[in-house]
Order: structure tokens, then C-alpha cells, then sequence
């Protein structure tokens, strides 16, 4: 079966960092028709330009679909923490973002001489020098990004921490971190590219019945879409929060945010107030803090208690995992000592944090071990309560059929009632032929979960 139209804008493009050269190259069917796409087409691209240090970003067939949560990106590349692969989801917009702008795969391969900044619109690549974004945190570089770039609608970028080689450097796909635990952040400032922006205005045509099963499928998942409270601290609760943690959310002050074309807001903006983080450039010292990181946010409010928004907002603004600072800043400080603390962190020319020993999930309870939620970035919320994924067999392969098709992990956990060929019917609507892309597709698993 051909991939139509709709499910690939049918380009991509191979960089050579060392000269700043950009090839765009015509997605090959073969590529895609065997492995479908996503991390295990990420997966043979890495393989084919093996001794480029490549990271590989790689949208899946549904990523920008009429397909549930279909914001999904994904960056594949040899983890420095674990020197094993890994793939790290990237959400928000992400996803829908670049294959708007043109493209469905984008290589990065070897180092830039200086650091850059690859923007991406409307099927071209232009490169920005990013020196003067060095050691700003990422707010400062948002402003100075959107003065002088200005055509930005989503983001991948490394913070101060990664520009200092802190191996627990987190990329931020929005001004709420990420779920990169695996050391994307630092891998990309080692090749000196500090952040990857789309403008995506071009958009994918559409099947003809893609809104209608899109909405059937939305209205099958109504019950248990419209459960207690806010996404955010609905994850919490599967993932074993205590009533200490749980009692300090604002519920009713929550404004909840949910990624491109997802019916589950599991992020939100929360007040936050604090000068020290600020360095008084706030002039009113409150500012909204968004919370995507759902491990991060246990783990630190777990040792941290109601100290945890502002430290969680100097992660997010450092680039820092914020499970990761959980195990290097001592507890027990005041919340100046704590934030100088992480402040500090960048106050050497070249930063070398201990090596984080403990398990990517920090203090939240888990079966699902260390190196298979490595394999997929480290940061997706073990959500083992729900369906039968409390195998980590069955996690392991309904968070690499997500990475696959473009969807985003935590939804498809979430929702154990989708399946995939209920996913499968946004490519291929023909029982018949559908059932041969869902033996490649279980073949395109085996190899993501084996890699
Ligand atoms: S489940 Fe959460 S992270 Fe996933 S697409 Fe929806 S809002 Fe985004």
C-alpha cells in the first residue's frame, strides 16, 4: 500500500552541520511503507549516516493528522548518559509543526563551528548565528528569538545548563520543559546547534472521513476523557500521588493546556511568584509557570513540598531535568539557598554535575525499567494503572507504537481503548489492506523495542 499524501509531506532533509550545507532529499516509499515512520524510521536513518553523531527528528504518518493527540515529534540519537539509543518525545506542536513547514524527517549530522539556530518554513532550512543566545535562559532567548527571527509557532532548545555540558540538561519544547531525561538537550549543544525552530503554515490535505472518525473516536473516549480534575493532576493520581502532593495544586487557578489537535489538557499554567529566580527582570515578580513534566513535578514536590513551583520554574528556565536536580541540591534549604543552589550550577566555565545514578522516574513508585524508559526518553509518566500496560512488555510496546505513528505516548496510555487499528483507519480505511500495514506496523515495534 502507498502512503497517501495526507500521511507525509514527502520530503526530507539531511544537514551537514560542519558547512551548514542542507539537503533536501524526496521521502523514499520504500522507507516508509516498511518501517511506517516515526522512531523506526528514525532508527534506519540513524544507522544509514552512522559516524555523523546524527540526531534524527522524525514525524509519524498520523503526527498532524485528524488523529487524537497527533502533535508528535521525535528525536532519535545515541544517549551520552546511557551511550544507548534513545527517543525522546517532543510534543506541544512540535510535530504537526515541522511537517507543516515541509518536512517530514530532518538528519543533523557532525558539529557546527559556531553555535546556530535552524528555523524551518515552508520546505526551506535558514540558519541563525545563536552565539549571543549562550547561557541565556529561556525566557531572555524567547524574547530575543521572536524580535529577530520572529516566524516561530513551536521550538526545541537547549538551555544554559546544556551550553555548560550539564549531563542533566533537559531540551524545552515549550517554557515547560520537556520529557527529554536522556541527554537530547546536550547531545544538540555538543554539536552546537542550539535550537530548531518551525513556522508551520503550510498544513497536509485530508481524507474524507478522517473529521468524522475523529469525532466518533473523541465521542467513544468521552466517559473517561471528562474524569475528576484537571489532566495534570489526574496523572499525578495514576502515578500514586499522595494527598501532600496532590493538596498543592491550586485545582481551582489550574488554566489547563493540552498539545496540538489532543481532547486531554494533561498540562497546565499555574501563578508562580519569585524575585531570586527573576533576578528582578520581572517587574512584578509573578509570571505563569506551565507544567508539562509529570515526573519531574512528583519528584520534586516530594522533596521539595510547596517550594517546587519556583524550583520547577528555574528547571524549566535553565533547561535542567528537574528529576535530576532532585538528586544533586541537598534538602533541607531555604528556597533562596535552594534556587542559588541551582543558580550555581552554571557559575563554572564548564559545569560537571555528578552523575545521576537514580532511576529517570526519581520517587515515583515504578515497574518499568530504567533502560526501556530510557529508550524512550526517560520522561513518560510510568502509567502502568491503567489497561494491562502494567507489564513492562505492554508499556514498552504501546509507547513505541505512539513513537511510530506520531501520537503522543501519554494520551495512547491513558486511553487503552484505542487501538491501533482504530489508528491504523486514518491511513488506510480498507479492512483489506489494513491488515498488512498492522503486520508492519507489529514488525516496526519488535524492531523499536529491540533496537
Ligand atoms: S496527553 Fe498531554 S502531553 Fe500528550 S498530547 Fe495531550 S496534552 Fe500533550
Amino acid at each position: 500500500m502507498r502512503f497517501r499524501e495526507k500521511n507525509y509531506t514527502g520530503k526530507m532533509g539531511v544537514i551537514d552541520l560542519s558547512d551548514l550545507s542542507v539537503q533536501v532529499a524526496p521521502l523514499e516509499e520504500s522507507l516508509i511503507s516498511e518501517h511506517i515512520g516515526g522512531a523506526a524510521v528514525n532508527r534506519i536513518l540513524l544507522d544509514r549516516y552512522d559516524g555523523n553523531d546524527s540526531i534524527v527528528l522524525g514525524t509519524g504518518p498520523l503526527t498532524g493528522s485528524f488523529a487524537p493527540a497527533s502533535c508528535l515529534l521525535v528525536a532519535t540519537f545515541r544517549s551520552p548518559l546511557s551511550g544507548k539509543i534513545s527517543n525522546v518525545p517532543l510534543t506541544i506542536r512540535n510535530g504537526s509543526e515541522m511537517k507543516f513547514a515541509g518536512f517530514d524527517f530532518l538528519v543533523m549530522n557532525n558539529t557546527a563551528s559556531q553555535p546556530m539556530i535552524l528555523s524551518v518554513h515552508e520546505g526551506t532550512m535558514v540558519f541563525h548565528p545563536a552565539g549571543p543566545l549562550l547561557n541565556l535562559t529561556i525566557a531572555e532567548m524567547s524574547s530575543i528569538m521572536r524580535r529577530e527571527i520572529r516566524d516561530i509557532r513551536s521550538w526545541i532548545i537547549a538551555g544554559p545548563a546544556a551550553d555548560k555540558r550539564a549531563v542533566s540538561a533537559s531540551v524545552s519544547v515549550s517554557r515547560g520543559g520537556s520529557f527529554d531525561k536522556t541527554g537530547l538537550a546536550s547531545v544538540m549543544a555538543s554539536k552546537n546547534i542550539k535550537g530548531v525552530l518551525f513556522n508551520g503554515i503550510d498544513g497536509l490535505s485530508y481524507g474524507d472521513n478522517d473529521l468524522t472518525r475523529s469525532e466518533a473516536m473523541m465521542k467513544g473516549l468521552s466517559t473517561s476523557l471528562h474524569g475528576k480534575g484537571p489532566g495534570f493532576s489526574r496523572i499525578l493520581q495514576h502515578l500514586g500521588a499522595d494527598s501532600s502532593i496532590m493538596e498543592l495544586l491550586p485545582i481551582k487557578k489550574m488554566r489547563q493546556r493540552a498539545c496540538y489537535h489532543c481532547p486531554f489538557p494533561c498540562m497546565c499554567h499555574v501563578e508562580v511568584t519569585n524575585e531570586t529566580l527573576f533576578d528582578g527582570k520581572d517587574s512584578n515578580g509573578i509570571r505563569t509557570l506551565l507544567l508539562t513534566d509529570h515526573l519531574g513535578f512528583m519528584t520534586l514536590a516530594d522533596t521539595f513540598n510547596a517550594d517546587v513551583f519556583p524550583i520547577m520554574a528555574a528547571c524549566n528556565e535553565w533547561g535542567l531535568d528537574p528529576v535530576a536536580v532532585s538528586q544533586i541540591i541537598p534538602r533541607g534549604g531555604s528556597l533562596d539557598e535552594v534556587l542559588s543552589m541551582i543558580k550555581g550550577l552554571f557559575s563554572g566555565p564548564e559545569l560537571k554535575v555528578k552523575e545521576v545514578d537514580g532511576h529517570t522516574c526519581g520517587t515515583v513508585s515504578c515497574s518499568i525499567p530504567r533502560q526501556e524508559a530510557d529508550r524512550f526518553g526517560g520522561g513518560i509518566p510510568p502509567l502502568t494503572v491503567i489497561g494491562d500496560f502494567d507489564s513492562p512488555e505492554n508499556w514498552k510496546r504501546r509507547v513505541a507504537l505512539s513513537m511510530i505513528l506520531g501520537i503522543c505516548p501519554i494520551f495512547l496510555l491513558m486511553f487503552p481503548d484505542i487501538t491501533d487499528v482504530d489508528l491504523l483507519s486514518f491511513i488506510d480505511p480498507e479492512k483489506e489492506s489494513r491488515s498488512s500495514l498492522q503486520i508492519r506496523l507489529q514488525a516496526a515495534i519488535d524492531d523499536v523495542c529491540r533496537a
